[in-house]
């Protein structure tokens, strides 16, 4: 049995089913790319995975550390070592970046307000932050303002994996972290990423297109087509929608960005 395994989930929104029985296996080290024209399903399965409470379990199974991860509420799951970054990060106002940020790690870390063992450490916090933020070549005037607060699209997409690198998790899951992306601001993003690759780690990459996948190199790809994975391989499945996009199934988008955006 793998790390972090689906098998046959069904989900539905506002009474549609939209995934029509996946099935995946990720163990830790592995990299996987799920590719997909709009609508296909790619967030219904990011939102289902993590327990958006907007997306409804028809059926399967997720099983990950022995645990029956459909039972578990959002933030069991995270505790647990799962991490998604929103392919739509939203704007909270009133919480600085720092206090969730230091939140965040110390829930993870187990500590309940009581027993200041678990809790991080001032330096260790500010030397960890400094780390990642140099990477993700983000300043930390971030810091104080509050989450995703009058950040640009790629701001945002650089602080999802700027939490990604804080909480380490040991399944990730990036929906559509390049979306929006200009080609430094991708690049910044997958050096972060490769950073946190090796053993301990496994990796959910959701991606349109296949230009990530250039920096981010997949051990796996899986094309989802309505709800259901209609192709799946190594890295030249990628190679291959670059060519000929998802005309195969009848979409005519194509897997390439036709102009960058910023
Ligand atoms: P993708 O991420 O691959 O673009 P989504 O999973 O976001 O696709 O959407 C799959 C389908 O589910 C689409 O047809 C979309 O309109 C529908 N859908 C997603 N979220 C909602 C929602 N909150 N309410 C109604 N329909 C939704
Ligand atoms: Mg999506």
């Amino acid at each position: 049995m793998a790390d972090f395994e689906i098998k046959d989930l069904r989900a539905s929104v506002e009474g549609r089913q939209i995934l029509k029985g996946v099935s995946l296996a990720i163990d830790k080290g592995e990299v996987h790319a799920v590719m997909g024209p709009n609508g296909s399903g790619k967030s219904t399965l990011s939102h289902t995975l993590m327990g958006h409470p907007g997306y409804t379990v028809d059926g399967g199974e997720v099983t990950f550390k022995g645990q029956n991860v459909l039972e578990l509420e959002p933030d069991e799951r995270a505790r647990l070592g799962m991490f998604l970054a929103l392919q739509y990060p939203v704007v909270v106002p009133g919480i600085s970046m720092t206090n969730f940020l230091r939140t965040a790690l110390n829930a993870k870390r187990g500590y309940d307000g009581k027993d200041k063992s678990k809790q991080i450490s001032p330096k260790d916090f500010r030397s960890m932050l400094k780390s990642e933020l140099e990477v993700l070549h983000m300043d930390d005037s971030f810091l104080p303002r509050y989450i995703n607060d009058g950040f640009s699209g790629g701001e945002k997409k650089r602080a999802e994996i700027l939490q990604m690198a804080m909480l380490k998790p040991e399944i990730a899951i990036l929906d559509e972290t390049d979306s929006g992306l200009d080609i430094d601001s991708i690049k910044f993003v997958a050096d972060a990423v490769n950073r946190m690759r090796g053993p301990d780690l496994g990796i959910l990459i959701i991606t349109h297109y296949t230009r990530i996948l250039e920096f981010i190199k997949p051990d796996f790809v899986h094309v989802l087509v309505d709800g259901k994975f209609v192709l799946s391989g190594g890295p030249e499945v990628a190679d291959r929608l670059e060519k000929t996009g998802y005309a195969e199934w009848g979409k005519e988008e194509p897997a390439q960005p036709q102009e960058v955006t910023t």
